[in-house]
């Protein structure tokens, strides 16, 4: 890892949690692509990261479990010791749980807890911890940039279970209400992705089914698809509050 910058191209840097696999791992490969130095994390897959560092060289990879407190405090510290500024949070790390909707007896006290804590609790707290960097990266000339990675679930009456679909509900919501405290030093948007191509969806043939036959695109999303849609948010200079449903159009079925 080395941190350089030129004149020309000041440095900047972007956090992605979740990004050693999946939908957070295009989004920092993008991110870096674009100039991004990025931070890498996982709660487990420390291997991984620390070769994808090694991979994309202006890269740094951080273990963390964020259902802890203290691990949040420590990513997002030593992502500012590694690089000194940080100008984009990506909270995309998350968990699903699969439970029929009318399964109620299956969706436990535990398993509402567990999902909002990682999903919703999570995002919050380190966008709080990422504060007074993100509105530092406003003193340098662009606002500091937190895009949510939610899920149409939290849009729709749909999902792989109630918890899952309420989280991502309320990851939307916090995303429009922390843009209105934040703005113009920080803006905060969110992608809803619907069904992505991904490890975790590999055994979902209904879903599949579902897009290529309904959607107007006819096919799921590549986790490149929704980088593509975070590059975007990030690049802006205006957007805030969005929350930008990327599902090949099956909501309008
Ligand atoms: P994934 O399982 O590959 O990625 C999830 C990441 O979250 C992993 O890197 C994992 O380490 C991290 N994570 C989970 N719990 C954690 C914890 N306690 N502490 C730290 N990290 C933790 O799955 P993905 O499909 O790439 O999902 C990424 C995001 O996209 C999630 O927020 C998910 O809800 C959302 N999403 C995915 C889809 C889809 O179809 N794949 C659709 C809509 C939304």
């Amino acid at each position: 890892m080395t941190a350089s910058s030129t004149p020309d191209t000041p440095l900047r840097v972007a956090l992605v949690t979740g990004s050693t696999s999946g939908i957070g791992a295009a989004i920092a490969r993008r991110l870096r692509r674009e100039g991004y130095a990025v931070v890498l994390h996982s709660r487990s897959s420390a291997d991984t990261g620390r070769a994808m560092a090694a991979e994309l060289v202006q890269a740094t990879y951080v273990q963390a479990d964020l259902a802890l407190e203290t691990d949040r405090i420590r990513l997002v510290d030593e992502a500012m010791g590694a690089w000194g500024q940080l100008d984009v949070l990506v909270n995309n790390a998350g968990i699903s749980r699969v439970i029929p909707h009318g399964d109620l007896a299956a969706a436990t006290s535990a398993v509402w807890h567990e999902l909002h804590e990682v999903n919703v609790v999570a995002p919050f707290h380190l966008v709080a911890l990422a504060e007074p960097a993100l509105r530092a990266a406003a003193q340098r000339g662009r606002a500091g940039s937190v895009v949510n990675i939610s899920s149409h679930a939290g849009v729709r009456p749909k999902g792989a279970s109630i918890p899952y679909a309420v989280s991502k509900a309320s990851l939307n919501h916090l995303t429009r209400l922390l843009a209105l405290s934040l703005g113009p030093d920080i803006r905060v948007n969110a992608v809803a992705p619907g069904l992505v191509d991904t490890p975790l969806t590999a055994d979902w043939t209904a879903a599949q089914a579902l897009w290529r036959e309904r959607a107007p695109m006819h096919r799921a999303a590549s986790a490149d698809d929704i980088a593509h849609a975070v590059a975007m948010l990030v690049a802006s200079d205006y957007l805030t509050g969005e929350v930008l449903l990327s599902d090949g159009g099956l909501n309008l079925t």
